[in-house]
């Protein structure tokens, strides 16, 4: 039998160690701000919600679209104008909806962001692709109390994001952890799409966890040494706290 890796002393019976964190994640948090903004502006009023931006955040996608460079006459219009303390009403951005406030969440396995309405409900096929097995890379369809529950924190603590430590686990995932050594349960709800861990930066992982108690949902494990909640739709049951 392979010798357990010291890094299992830090799991619990339900869920694997958290994943190291994204140094990199402040960076992409101003680009979901930017793709807020830019969704605003390109968007008319009354525009199909349809038409915005993808919710899954790349890169290429925030860059602002180059200005048209001015001739030589539109130049000495402008500064004409500006000079004579005129507005150069032509180049200013075309005023639209404020940017819609957003609940960002990110996947602390696939570095992933995906930007949410606070005060809506998810489409299941895009929190089944968000938390899919990130060893599998296989999504299954997630209980929908789960992303609720969520945006139900995010909304308690005033948290512009919450990173996702554990979503969907394949079978053989967990198996494949379950030989290796690690503490999982054999039939974790985590398999079934029915659990999530996740925690809210800013906010104590003990206050969290007292938040997820009192929801009566389901399972709560409490993680403190690796800094995250164990949530499920299971029947209701608590554990950890070491
Ligand atoms: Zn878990």
């Amino acid at each position: 039998m392979r010798t357990v890796p010291a890094a299992s002393a830090a799991l619990c019976v339900r869920c694997p160690a958290r994943p190291p964190s994204a140094a990199a994640w402040p960076a992409v948090v101003v680009a979901i701000g930017a793709v807020g903004a830019l969704g605003a502006l390109a968007t008319p009023a009354g525009a199909d919600n349809a038409t915005r931006p993808s919710p899954v955040v790349a890169e290429a996608a925030v860059a602002p679209p180059a200005a048209a460079p001015l001739s030589k006459k539109q130049a000495y219009l402008e500064a004409k104008k500006l000079a004579s303390g005129g507005a150069p009403a032509a180049r200013l951005p075309r005023v639209g909806a404020p940017p819609t406030k957003v609940l960002s969440l990110f996947n602390t396995w696939t570095h992933e962001w995906i930007a949410l309405d606070p005060a809506g409900d998810p489409a299941p096929s895009l929190v089944g692709r968000f938390l899919r097995c990130h060893f599998t890379n296989e999504p299954t369809e997630m209980d929908r109390r789960l992303a609720r529950t969520l945006l139900a924190a995010a909304r308690h603590f005033a948290a512009p994001r919450i990173h996702i430590v554990s979503g969907y686990r394949h079978p053989k995932y967990n198996l494949m952890l379950r030989k290796k050594g690690h503490e999982v349960a054999r039939d974790s709800q985590h398999t079934h799409g029915h659990a999530v861990d996740f925690y809210v930066p800013g906010v104590s992982t003990k206050a969290l966890h007292a938040w997820a108690t009192a929801q009566g949902m389901g399972g709560v494990g409490l993680y403190v040494a690796s800094g995250f909640v164990h949530m499920d739709t299971g029947p209701i049951r608590f554990w950890g706290g070491q």
